[in-house]
């Protein structure tokens, strides 16, 4: 049975120096990555391109780009820090070799 789907992948780097919120004041904006792939039976085939959400950790607020231009500035680094993992898009490389040697496999047993 094959079964296909979306998954989404936390990218988050927690590591991050946290941004001052326009709202509470204190330190504590974050920026939560994520990438979305396309799947066969939950193998990642390709990626469907990346996220975001920014969230304070201290009051809860979320931001969007617009909001406040420190918290856009920091959107716009940490978004280009952001390396996306290669294995998101390895299925398309190897789910053609797989039903290649699926094909190659049943040709040799019907010999
Ligand atoms: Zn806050």
């Amino acid at each position: 049975m094959i079964v296909i789907g979306t998954e989404e992948y936390d990218l988050t780097n927690f590591n991050q120096d946290l941004c001052q919120c326009p709202n509470c004041g204190k330190r504590g904006v974050f920026v939560r990555k994520y990438a979305n792939s396309f799947q066969i039976n939950s193998h990642p085939i390709y990626s469907k391109g990346v996220g975001y959400s920014t969230i304070c950790r201290k009051c809860n607020s979320a931001f969007q780009k617009g909001d406040d231009r420190f918290v856009d500035a920091y959107i716009d680094q940490e978004m280009a820090a952001l390396k996306k993992p290669f294995w998101l898009n390895i299925g398309v490389l190897l789910f053609p070799l797989g039903i290649l040697g699926f094909i190659a496999f049943i040709t040799i047993l019907s010999k």
